[in-house]
This record gives C-alpha cells, structure tokens and sequence, in this order.
C-alpha cells in the first residue's frame, strides 16, 4: 500500500516561528507567560508547559516577566494593559496577521467599514477587532449575513481570517458586492492555508482513503477534512495514532496523509509509522 504525505502537513511557517520565538526565550533565562495555548494542539501545550512557559487566564503582575504573544495575535488592549502592568512583550505574531492588522486599521482611517470573514469565537478574529476603534462585522457563513446592517453600508473592505476555506469566503463576497456600493476584498488567507488547501482539493481524488491528523480543537484541521470528506468518504480524522482503525486501511491500495497547521512532524512520523507497519503485517 501507497503512503502519500502531503507535501504542506503539519506546522505552518507562524506556529515554527511562534514556538522558535517561545523556545529561545526559554533558552535565555526569560520568565515567561503567555494568554491562552500557544496553539491548538495539546502535545505542543504540554511541551511549551514542561518548557516552563505559564499559561495564564488573565494578566498579572508583570515585573521581570514577559508576555508572549500568540501566532494569532493580541488586541490593541491587551498589549497597553500588560505593559502597564510591568511586562516585557514578546511578540510572536505572525506576519501575515500583522499585515491584516495593517490593512484593517489604514482602511478604517479612510472610513471605510470592516468586515471580516471569519469565526467570531477564533483568538485571531478577536486580535483583528481589537485593532479597530469602531465595531466591525463578523459573518462566519453566508446564512450570517447582516442583511439589515450591509444594506446600510456605502463602503467596506472585507478581510478574511488566515485559515478559512476559499471557497466559501468567495460566496460570501460575491453576494456582499451586490449589497454594498464600494467594497473592497482583501484576500488574506495566507499562502500555507492556500497551498494546503489546494492539496486537499486533490488528495482525497487521488488516494483510496485520507487520513487528517490535528486536534479536534484546530479549526483549520477541521476544515481540512470537511473539504475530504466531501471529496472522498474514506476520510478519517484522527488526532494521533491511537484512534487509526485497520479496517480503514487494510484494503485500500494509497492512503493520504494531511495534517493540520499546529500538528507536530512527531505525530505525523508516528502515524506513518503505524500505518506502515500495520499494512506490513498483512
Ligand atoms: S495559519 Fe497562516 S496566518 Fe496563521 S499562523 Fe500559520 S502562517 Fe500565520
């Protein structure tokens, strides 16, 4: 049996640099916190904790710490309130949020209305509104849509959350330009989620099942394998080794492999690794 990795699994280029950023300050004697999981994947949690980095609810006392700020970003406040209380930032944002907060905040001097495609209970849609001085709207589907609110609205810009799906997001620009005068659509999913999709696109057609390796709390893997399963209904959703099912694989000629922009390459061996093996026995 054929094993086929995606060539894009795993880590996206700002989780490696989030926890590249997180791992040196370690290294050089840094007290360090940080609001919520560094990502969304539980065995890199456990590794950050054992690291000796604190995850925190809400900020403290910030003297002779630092705060480490997630991949996905922080609002404006939460920046103001930590160094009020003392902390040093450490800034692991990535790049391609920090230019969606660029944008949001250029075009909303020029008065224009922000909309942003996205999941309203996602830490990166929540940095992206704290950027803002006025509300901005969220739409997470195309039955979402404001009708009301939009129709009122002469001018907006739209942005999208880094990890969503295309294809969704240009159903709901298409029906938005239809109802808003003068809008402008920034597409800002970024180039991994983009590359990653579009393998997944072709995977599930090329492969007799498809295996999709993340933490069921990763949105981004969760869509990875909606977009298989509808592609190809032998795919499976796991989070580690442990829950792979022979009967999925025992008499299929290739199985694909995906995962997750905050899967580590560990899980990824270690599945490959069992798939390997328990496909030899036979
Ligand atoms: S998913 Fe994209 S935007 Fe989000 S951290 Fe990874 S590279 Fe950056």
């Amino acid at each position: 049996m054929k094993i086929n990795l995606a060539k894009s699994a795993g880590f996206c280029f700002g989780v490696k640099r989030a926890l590249d950023i997180a791992f040196k300050a370690v290294e050089s004697g840094g007290n360090i916190e940080m609001l919520g999981d560094i990502v969304h994947n539980e065995d890199v949690v456990k590794e950050i904790n054992r690291a000796g980095i604190k995850k925190l609810k809400h900020l403290g006392k910030g003297k002779n710490k630092i705060l480490l700020i997630r991949a996905h970003g922080e609002p404006i406040k939460t920046f103001i309130k930590a160094l009020r209380l003392g902390y040093k930032i450490l800034d692991a944002t990535c790049p391609m949020v920090k230019e969606m907060h660029k944008i949001v905040v250029k075009m909303e001097k020029k008065d224009f209305k922000i909309i942003i495609i996205g999941d309203k209970k996602h830490d990166e849609v929540h940095g992206i509104i704290g950027q803002l001085n006025r509300e901005a709207i969220i739409i997470d589907d195309i039955k979402g849509v404001p009708l009301k609110k939009i129709k009122r609205i002469k001018k907006a810009v739209i942005v999208v959350q880094s990890t969503q799906n295309l294809e969704k997001v240009i159903g709901i620009v298409n029906a938005l330009r239809k109802l808003i005068p003068k809008l402008r659509f920034f597409n800002t999913i970024c180039q991994p989620t983009r590359i990653k999709q579009q393998e997944i696109r072709l995977m599930p057609l090329l492969n007799d099942a498809m295996i999709i390796i993340g933490s069921k709390t990763s949105a981004n893997t969760k869509r990875l394998y909606e977009i298989s399963k509808s592609l190809n209904r032998n795919s499976f959703w796991i989070q580690s080794k442990y829950e792979i099912k022979l009967e999925w694989i025992k008499y299929v000629k290739s199985v694909g492999i995906t995962a997750g922009a905050s899967t580590p390459d560990a899980t990824i061996k270690d599945v490959i690794g069992y798939i390997g093996k328990s496909t030899q026995k036979d």
